[in-house]
């Protein structure tokens, strides 16, 4: 029998792209030598996405829902998908066509040469925000300085993972997922193509400003505990150089008026406290995944699906 290749594609309100989604697959498979099961993830949309679903998975055997109890989130809606597919091999993407489905004929040629991991890279998208490039650009610089896993700029959530390889990725216990990370940490042998990222082909990105702050925040946590060091080295830094400050101090008590330093003292204690409380914070995130982790809660819960262990 030919190899099962398992399309995974999580879906919050998209009702306007799953029909679209599923022909434009249906027609390129027609094409090639595999089987393949198209799973949708709705991750507790609002609009008819579960209808949709559900009626497309009557005329269509090779269509899957499963359907999450509330809206967890795009990584926990792709890792139930991952969870359940039992493909050869299984590809994770978008349901709003921006990630051009003819790209996998290449991932797939990738796959059969004998790479465990086809990742995409999103080309500069010139139509994007100006705002959006820059901070994804930067994110990614960021991260790769400080952490101890190199991502390519603009690694989308549209990859090809080895049956091995998914399966160590659902055993992964982690609560606070951050994908693209976990799967470059790793390792095997990983392959990325670029490609041109499509429009949107109906509604609205899901994903704003707070959103992407989030994720960034995560993707770094996630990965890192240089954050924490920063404490110490900014308070080392600061002690040396209030050593400097002494001299100033003595001329100023002795030959000046000591009790004029309003201004500057009023600012050395705003800004170290707003430096105090930043790097609290900062230790408050790492606090705070400990917490959630200790929890040990599921990443995502099932309400209803129709794939059949
Ligand atoms: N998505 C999801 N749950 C969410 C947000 C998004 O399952 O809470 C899905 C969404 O339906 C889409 C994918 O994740 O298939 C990427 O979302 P979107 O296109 O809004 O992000 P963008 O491409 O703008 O980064
Ligand atoms: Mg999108």
């Amino acid at each position: 029998m030919s190899k099962l290749v398992s399309i995974v594609v999580p879906a919050y309100n998209e009702e306007g792209n799953i029909e679209v989604l599923a022909s434009a697959l249906s027609t390129l498979f027609e094409t090639l030598p595999y089987r393949y099961e198209l799973i949708f993830i709705n991750d507790g949309s609002k609009d008819r996405t579960q209808e949709i679903l559900e009626d497309l998975s009557r005329e269509d055997h090779r269509v899957f829902y499963i359907e999450l109890s509330r809206n967890f989130g795009h990584q926990p809606a792709l890792k139930a998908g991952i969870d359940t597919a039992r493909g050869d091999c299984i590809i994770s993407m978008d349901c709003d066509l921006q990630h051009p489905p003819q790209l996998i004929l290449e991932m797939l040629m990738k796959w059969e040469e004998g790479y465990d991991v086809v990742y995409t890279i999103r080309k500069e998208d010139k139509k994007l925000p100006y705002l959006k490039r820059k901070s994804s650009k930067a994110f990614y610089q960021f991260c790769n300085r400080i952490s101890d896993i190199e991502m390519e700029d603009g690694t989308a959530d549209f990859r090809l993972l080895d049956r091995k390889v998914a399966q160590i990725f659902s055993s992964m216990q982690e609560s606070d997922l951050f994908i693209r990370g976990m799967i470059k940490w790793l390792g095997f042998k990983q392959y990325g193509i670029e490609y041109e990222p499509a429009e949107r082909f109906s509604g609205t990105t899901k994903y704003n400003v707070k959103r992407m702050v989030g994720l960034a925040i995560r993707g770094i946590t996630s990965f890192s505990v240089s954050p924490l060091y920063i404490a110490i080295y900014v308070g080392l830094t600061m002690s040396v150089l209030s050593f400097l400050y002494l001299p100033y101090v003595l001329y100023s008590y002795f030959m000046g008026d000591p009790t004029s330093g309003w201004s500057s003292l009023i600012l050395t204690i705003v800004f170290f406290n707003g430096l105090t409380l930043l790097l609290l914070g900062v230790m408050g995130i790492y606090i705070g995944k400990l917490f959630v982790q200790s929890k040990n809660r599921p990443n995502y819960i099932v309400r209803t699906t129709n794939i059949k262990e």
